[in-house]
């Protein structure tokens, strides 16, 4: 479960967090002034850290920029008081990934958290072998085949098919298959994922105008479905 790194003074708002936090399954660990929350942060390297950013010895926003500079990209969300939209703004510009103002329900901070941590971790175990149809897949060795007979897919075929199917009944639009399955360092354009995918059901014997497997969801994306 991901471990959080609360820094904040107030010692109720510290008690209300990591009891909610413990509760949800989180592993918590708090700090209650900057330089402390500082220290915990490089030594305990948190999955995510909630920093208030009116603090004792060292502000937020310090301890947000000493951070980045360092090299720490675990996300952060900010807490700031009603009334201090500098703040937010000189938070966001020095690498805070979120922020709640203050006062706040507990409720919504864990869905913050929840959401910056969907965004930020990948899917814990990638899908190492699959079945579909007459078509087995072994994503660790990119061998496949179609009904017994081998199948010539390409690394990034396997990688497409792999995110597709990991993510089935969901659709993906082109922009997250270029995200995740390109890399942004690639900057293909949406027609490479089009591109794609025609040879991919060509491949997997799946038709372009009625496919069963690979679904084109008009102005959205694909889907992968399972017909078994
Ligand atoms: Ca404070």
């Amino acid at each position: 479960m991901s471990k959080i790194l609360i820094v904040e003074d107030e010692p109720d708002m510290v008690l209300g967090l990591k009891d909610n936090f413990e509760f949800e399954g989180y592993e918590v660990l708090t700090a209650s002034d900057g330089a402390a929350g500082l220290e915990r942060a490089r030594a305990h390297k948190p999955d995510l850290l909630i920093l208030d950013i009116m603090l004792p010895k060292l502000s937020g926003l310090e301890v947000c920029k000493t951070l980045r500079t360092e090299g720490f990209t675990m996300p952060i969300l900010m807490l700031t008081a009603r009334g201090q939209e500098i703040d937010k703004v000189v938070g966001l510009e020095l690498g805070a990934d979120d922020y709640v103002t203050k006062p706040f329900s507990i409720r919504e901070v864990l869905a913050r958290v929840r959401a910056i941590l969907r965004r930020t971790e990948g899917p814990k175990k990638r899908l190492a072998r699959y079945h579909f149809s007459d078509i087995d897949l072994d994503f660790e060795t990119y061998v496949a085949t179609k009904a017994g007979a081998p199948l010539d897919l390409s690394p990034r075929e396997f990688e497409l098919l792999r995110y597709l199917i990991e993510r089935k009944g969901e659709t993906v639009t082109r922009d997250r298959l270029l995200e995740d399955v390109w890399g942004y360092e690639s900057y293909p354009s949406t027609r490479t994922v089009d591109t794609h995918i025609a040879k991919l059901r060509a491949k997997i014997g799946d038709s372009g105008s009625e496919p069963r497997y690979v679904l084109t969801i008009h102005g959205a994306g694909y889907k992968f479905v399972d017909p078994s």
